[in-house]
């Protein structure tokens, strides 16, 4: 109940005009559940696309865009509780997620203590950083979207889909057609 209080309190008094975190200078995250809220300090102090073998395993997706941010600026704002951790002795790493509808939330690593990583994607305020770099590039899947050309799909509004016959070639392959 506190929690929501003090989110009410803090809505009222921001500005008609400026974003939703612009009167606390904080970002805020949440769960898809809302059960979790996460904040830290604006702005971030860094966010990156990790391709690691790892962070698409535990988040289900091609790749994981991060932000990162000191310990000390990040806070569980509701739902403590609702947190489940995995600990990945081998890499030294752990994850947490929500207990209740498997959102990712935090990657912290063993021999980073002070630093905290958060999915840029569970932000729904601004996070002050625009990803720019490209982790573990080498681990990407083959599959991975990579912005080849798009067209439309006859009969199915909304869906878009890679032509056949644009398949990236090994350098190898584009040798041998340029020779035959
Ligand atoms: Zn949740």
């Amino acid at each position: 109940m506190v929690g929501i209080r003090k989110e009410h309190s803090a809505r009222k008094s921001a500005a008609a005009k400026a974003p939703a975190n612009a009167s606390r200078n904080v970002a805020v995250a949440r769960c898809m559940c809302g059960a979790v809220r996460l904040e830290i300090d604006y702005p971030a102090f860094w966010a990156w696309h990790d391709h690691s073998e790892a962070s698409r395993r535990a988040q289900g997706c091609a790749y994981a865009t991060y932000v990162g941010s000191w310990k000390s600026r990040f806070r569980v704002v509701k739902g403590a509780k609702s947190i489940r951790r995995f600990d990945d002795k081998g890499a030294g790493s752990t994850r947490s997620f929500c207990g209740r509808c498997g959102t990712p939330l935090t990657y912290e690593r063993a021999r980073s203590p002070k630093w905290v990583n958060i999915p840029c994607a569970i932000f729904e305020t601004r996070t002050g950083r625009e990803p720019r770099y490209h982790l573990h590039i080498g681990e990407a899947p083959e599959w991975a979207y990579r912005g080849e050309p798009l067209a439309p799909l006859k009969g199915y509004p909304g869906v878009m889909w890679e032509r056949p016959g644009r398949k990236k070639r090994a350098p190898a392959a584009l040798f041998e057609a340029g020779m035959a």
